[in-house]
């Protein structure tokens, strides 16, 4: 259990500075809602070394500087290679509760008052890692959230769409004893040649059984994937969905229905989605009446947290109080909660000062 007047201190020790990436973060934080984040994604190479050294895991990295220094990504793919090698350290119910709470603690430091969590269930089942050490451990950080962080959460469970529909349904059947954990399912991992058609059958199955749907579309795929993820899977939202703005009539949609779409700004530039930041079409997409709102990912690997996206943006697109607050507001309107605990947050967002 965290010291909770120290919003760096997780199990682990003393966390890393928040503003991992370099920018400082508001200070005060501008309260936002963290919708596209996967936890697997928060492993810092500190916390991994440590990790590595309690279950005897050999890491290919001789320092934890080494490690940091092969965050130079080409790709997605590249990214997605070096995240499952180094997801390998997480085996016990403690480890995820462990890198949960280390990404609770910077998250509040960052302004974040509710995030809602992905989770790969596929990328440690195939490791030998049961379905239920993975979700009870986060979910055991989770239920301290609100008392230790002052943060809210929800889980999404992600499939991984390289891998086959089947497995897809598999892992949904295996959850099943956890549903009541889960608020939504979710679609991550290498995105083009998979597109969201592909699962329609356990998207089906999990609308059946009450969960809400997410899907990432139009990051490194097409727009085609978009209307796939709305018109198939039937999605609540559309994470990343940057490429929707090569097709006029899927943004005409997006806007009619205000579907959010939950943008990665560090991550895309990281990622090589833009050359670079000044480049990154938030301000177009703000624009056009989208529904946008800003996440950070992979914050380990991408170079800041949620705060250090909303700084990084601020800075390199000119981004003004209104937007910034637009953004934030797009947040909470997009997040799963219901409408008391939202009016809150957005009362908390209206009332900050920049
Ligand atoms: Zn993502």
């Amino acid at each position: 259990m965290p010291d909770p007047s120290d919003p760096t201190a997780g199990p682990a020790g003393p966390a890393r500075p928040a503003q991992a990436g370099g920018c400082a973060p508001h200070a005060p934080a501008l309260p936002t809602a963290e919708l596209h984040l996967h936890i697997e994604g928060t492993l810092e190479p500190e916390l991994a070394f440590a990790l590595a050294r309690r279950n005897g895991v050999a890491l290919p990295y001789a320092s934890e500087d080494e490690l940091r220094a092969a965050y130079s990504f080409t790709d997605l793919q590249s990214f997605l290679n070096l995240y499952y090698a180094l997801m390998d350290v997480l085996r016990t119910e403690e480890d995820f509760a462990e890198l949960a709470h280390a990404y609770l603690a910077r998250a509040r430091a960052q302004g974040v008052r509710h995030a809602e969590i992905f989770f790969d269930p596929q990328a440690h089942v195939a490791r030998g890692v049961p379905i239920g050490t993975v979700i009870d451990g986060l979910a055991r950080a989770l239920d301290q959230a609100p008392e230790a962080y002052g943060i809210t959460t929800r889980l999404i469970m992600c499939f991984l769409r390289d891998e086959s529909a089947e497995s897809a349904l598999a892992t949904f059947e295996a959850a099943r004893p956890w549903l009541g954990r889960i608020t939504a399912v979710g679609l991550d991992s290498a995105e083009v040649g998979n597109p969201p058609s592909k699962f329609r059958e356990v998207f089906e199955r999990a609308r059946a059984a009450g969960l809400k749907c997410v899907a990432h579309a139009g990051e490194e795929g097409p727009p085609g994937y978009v209307w796939e993820a709305l018109d198939i899977l039937g999605v609540d939202r559309i994470d990343h969905g940057v490429r929707c703005l090569e097709d006029e009539a899927l943004v005409a949609r997006l806007v009619a229905d205000q579907v959010p779409l939950t943008v990665c700004p560090l991550s895309n530039v990281r990622l090589r989605v833009y050359e670079d930041l000044a480049d990154h079409p938030l301000p177009a997409m703000l624009a056009a009446g989208l529904r946008v709102c800003v996440n950070s990912d992979d914050p380990a690997y991408f170079g800041g947290y949620v705060g250090d996206n909303y700084t990084a943006v601020r800075d390199a697109l000119g981004l003004d109080p209104t937007a910034l607050r637009t953004l934030a507001r797009n947040s909470f309107l997009a997040a799963f909660l219901d409408e008391e605990t939202r009016a809150g947050y957005l009362a908390e967002v209206d009332a900050h000062a920049f």
